[in-house]
């Protein structure tokens, strides 16, 4: 049911009106005057649609739309005004202070109907559009086969997090993540399988990660952790849970439960001021991780790693 608001300081006139949206199916909400409008039409939910007196002692119903029309929203309403006056110069007026449309009193109940049918299919259309934004920024953003961020995404994350950590002096890390012998999988059980797995691997992940932590599709089966304020302790007990966590899954396939093991290469912020040499550092730390038998942790922080790649 659609709210809309009705605001009219004649009392009568107001029940009335309520009434007959009442009776036409939506869900009408009365205020008397604009101050109460205004109140109501700041909230989250609002009624997408308001027909507004314009005579009102206080705020009358042209400041209550030019107020609206001032909030920065993506969704404005749909604003018709009320009017006594039938001039042309006051109808510009009304329209100008942002109305979407006007009727005159006293109004044709068909009429008014009809307009307001109007302002609800134009509200439909604004609601489709914005969804349809909101879909394509998603698509955008997204790595499609498991909902991590895409490449680019995370690589904008890891560089907005950076400058936010060297603002703030505080340690941020990145985990290169890596399923072992992941070719394996797809050889041994198919690609359908191996995506799966992956989309599992990275559900697995998401669950186990701090709500301003964020993961992303670096490449294949490679995915790149970025963990704000992570240091010292914070930062190995986030990895090393996320190791046991993805060695201690079963995944249900048609060929029976699966088993999978993930390296990750750790590189804190203080190894690299560039994010090309954050990265670079967590992927030396992942071939190490590798090197060293898969299933594991390794820090680029670490002496053993240090000597070994210069
Ligand atoms: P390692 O332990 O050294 O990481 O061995 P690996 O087999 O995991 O590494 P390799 O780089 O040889 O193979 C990665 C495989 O990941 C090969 C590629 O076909 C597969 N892969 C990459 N993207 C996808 C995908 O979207 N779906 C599926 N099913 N497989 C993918
Ligand atoms: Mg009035
Ligand atoms: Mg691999
Ligand atoms: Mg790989």
């Amino acid at each position: 049911m659609m709210k809309i608001l009705v605001a009219e300081d004649d009392l009568t006139s107001c029940t009335i009106l309520a009434a007959i949206l009442g009776k036409w199916g939506y869900e009408p909400i009365a205020v008397n005057n604009g101050t109460d409008a205004w109140e109501i039409m700041q909230k989250s939910d609002a009624p997408s649609l308001a027909i507004l007196d314009w005579e009102m002692p206080g705020m009358d119903g042209l400041a209550v739309c030019r107020k609206i029309r001032e909030r920065p929203v993506s969704n404005p309403p749909y604003i018709i005004i009320l009017t006594a006056r039938g001039e042309k110069t006051d109808i510009v007026k009304g329209l100008d202070a942002g109305a979407n449309d006007y009727i005159s009193k006293p109004y044709d109940n068909e009429e008014l109907q009809a307009r307001i049918r109007v302002g609800q299919r134009m509200m439909e259309l604004q609601t489709e559009l914005l969804d349809a934004r909101d879909a394509l920024a998603h698509q955008a953003t997204h790595d499609s086969l498991t909902g991590a961020l895409n490449r680019r995404a995370i690589l904008d994350g890891l560089e907005k997090e950076l400058n936010r950590a060297g603002r703030r002096q505080s340690k941020m890390s990145i985990g290169l993540c890596d399923i072992d012998h992941f070719k394996k999988v797809n050889d041994t059980y198919g690609h359908q399988v191996g995506d799966d797995v992956l989309r599992r691997f990275v559900a697995a992940i998401q669950t186990n990660l701090r709500k301003y932590d964020l993961l992303g599709r670096y490449g294949g089966e490679e995915f790149l952790i970025v963990a704000p304020d992570s240091a010292g302790s914070v930062e190995e007990g986030i990895y090393e849970r996320l190791r046991a966590r993805i060695a201690g899954l079963h995944i249900a396939t048609e060929a029976g439960d699966i088993g999978i093991t993930g390296g990750i290469g750790v590189a804190g912020s203080d190894n690299g001021t560039t994010m090309d040499m954050n990265v670079g550092a967590a992927d030396a730390a992942l071939y190490y991780a590798k090197s060293e038998g898969r299933n594991q942790v390794a820090y680029a922080k670490d002496d053993r790693l240090k000597s070994k790649t210069g």
